[in-house]
């Protein structure tokens, strides 16, 4: 996965880390290890340019300490805004 990247640096995503309990549910559920929480410890982001922005991290916080804007980065939104000039993409139920 160290080979897959989307745009750098555009990736909404943030961690606040003061109110992370470091319960490790970040890094369980990103599909592409942007987290790293080491016991006892706080989460960490490791790969921020790896992020798709599916928003599962934060869903899945029990703190509130993630936020993502869903859909931003992802490939629909780069095809429907970039290449065919739509104001905003609609992703839909599915997508990602
Ligand atoms: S939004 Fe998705 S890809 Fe990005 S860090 Fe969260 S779980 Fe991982
Ligand atoms: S899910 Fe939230 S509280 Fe848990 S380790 Fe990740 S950022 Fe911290």
């Amino acid at each position: 996965m160290d080979t897959f990247r989307y745009l750098p640096g555009v990736a909404t995503l943030k961690l606040d880390p003061e109110p992370c309990i470091g319960c490790g549910m970040c890094s369980t559920v990103c599909p592409h290890g942007v987290f790293e929480v080491e016991k006892g410890e706080k989460a960490t982001i490791i790969a921020h340019d790896l992020c798709m922005e599916c928003g599962a991290c934060a869903t899945n916080c029990p703190v509130k300490a993630i936020s993502v804007t869903p859909g931003v980065g992802c490939a629909s939104y780069i095809i429907q805004v970039w290449l065919k000039g739509k104001e905003a993409a609609d992703c839909g139920p599915d997508c990602c």
